[in-house]
């Protein structure tokens, strides 16, 4: 119990800190009526009052104490340590972050679990308004990306030829990592996006010590399913590679061991917009669209 009084106080403190940097003043354990902030920013367009809730506390009830701050014209901002049960999204009209404790003592917070701020970056940053609520995700136009190379036989003619997948997520113009599942955002395949498939020969052509023969990458007709895809060909007698195959075997090597990777930048040639709520912090004020 110790510990945790004293983690409340020391979150408290932060947010008193943070707004005198900022030059905005900060009431501590403000009374108003129902409610009872812990630290209360009376002199914003906006007034903020936070909320320290390091004990669980269920979503009807978060919602009711909310409810109280919203009747006054105030913007209720929780810092809770431990998710709240039921609240999957982020909301613009709800701003619930997450407090966590590294081992050296020292206090983060979770932007929506993508990325990690220091606690006073967080505070100052929330309160001046840099971390704005947007709707959609922008992708980064810049990507490093890792490219796994993996061997494969040619089904017809058995020459080798070398296949790739993409080891690195993408990332959000605020740096939010965007799992693989949510890149695919057209029916393609990333490791067929042009700017992809000139990385892997730039890698094929600078890396010689990894001695890759890349299967041909184009669209050909698939008799079985009788349309035409892109598709990973063998570079000897262009017979396809059917999908089923190539996902078999990009399995095996995606838990496996990935002894040929190499490492590139590529600009996107075309940016994305995923329809993903998120608080949005950019290092460089490129924020993700409206
Ligand atoms: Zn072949
Ligand atoms: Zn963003």
């Amino acid at each position: 119990m110790k510990n945790q009084i004293s983690k409340h106080d020391r979150i408290q403190m932060q947010i008193v800190t943070a707004c005198n940097t900022i030059g905005v003043r900060a009431v501590q354990e403000y009374k108003g009526k129902g409610w009872r902030a812990d630290v209360f920013v009376p002199e914003l367009e906006n007034p903020i009052a936070f909320e320290i809730q390091l004990s669980p506390q269920s979503l009807s009830k978060t919602l009711q104490r909310q409810s109280k701050y919203l009747r006054d014209g105030i913007t209720a901002c929780w810092l809770f340590e431990n998710p709240v049960p039921k609240l999957t999204n982020e909301r613009p009209d709800f701003p619930v972050f997450y407090v966590e404790e590294a081992t050296d003592g020292s206090l983060h917070i979770n932007l929506g679990t993508r990325r990690k701020l220091p606690l006073a970056l967080f505070l100052e940053n929330y309160i001046s308004g840099s971390i704005q609520f947007k709707e959609y995700i922008i992708t980064r136009p810049k990507q490093s990306v890792d490219l796994v190379f993996y061997e494969m036989y040619c089904w017809k003619c058995k020459e080798i030829n070398h296949l790739y997948f993409i080891d690195t997520p993408f990332y959000s113009s605020c740096g939010a990592i965007l799992t693989p599942d949510e890149t695919l955002w057209d029916s393609n395949s990333s490791e067929y996006y042009p700017e992809i498939i000139e990385l892997s020969k730039k890698i094929a052509a600078e890396r010689k010590d990894l001695n890759l023969k890349l299967a041909i990458i184009k669209e050909r007709h698939s008799y079985t399913v009788d349309k035409s895809y892109m598709s990973f060909g063998c570079r000897k007698c262009d017979s396809i590679f059917g999908d089923f195959y190539v996902m078999d075997a990009k399995m095996d090597h995606i838990y496996g061991p990935k002894d040929l990777i190499g490492t590139g930048e590529i600009n996107l040639l075309k940016m994305s917009s995923l329809s993903i709520p998120h608080w949005c912090f950019p290092d460089d004020e490129n924020y993700c669209s409206k």
